[in-house]
């Protein structure tokens, strides 16, 4: 069982997919009214205009909240921690796998973006 499922690439992810190949994780800002979000979208989910530009973030943000999870997972192999991670541009709460072992995390923990490179795609994980 692979550890990461290859990603569904379209017209709103393909940038922060290409992105993350390159080590570089990739967020959006609206043009119209400044707001910074993630994951990628085609229009602005505080204003709905299409007038968005992508920015590169830091990487860097906190733990909110995390799980392990333990049972079966489609195509994966378990067990694996997950967590809500908030990047320091507040681009919004998003779920994303943890690269660490679930008894060592704290919440409010600092962390970072760390880069997986498989066959013919890349993906990412935070680290403490
Ligand atoms: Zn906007």
């Amino acid at each position: 069982m692979p550890k990461f499922l290859k990603p569904e690439v379209n017209n709103a992810n393909e940038t922060f997919w290409e992105g993350l190949k390159k080590e570089k994780f990739i967020i959006q800002k609206c043009n119209a009214c400044g707001d910074v979000f993630f994951p990628p979208r085609i229009i602005c989910p505080e204003c709905l205009s299409n007038d968005l530009q992508y920015i590169e973030s830091k990487g860097q943000g906190t733990l909110y909240a995390f799980t392990e999870i333990r049972g079966r997972a489609p195509g994966v192999k378990t067990p694996f921690v997950v967590g809500l991670i908030e990047l320091d541009e507040k681009p919004g709460r998003f779920l994303s796998r943890i690269d660490a072992p679930y008894e060592s995390l704290k919440i409010g923990e600092r962390m970072k973006v760390k880069y997986v490179h498989e066959k013919n795609f890349s993906v990412h994980t935070f680290i403490p």
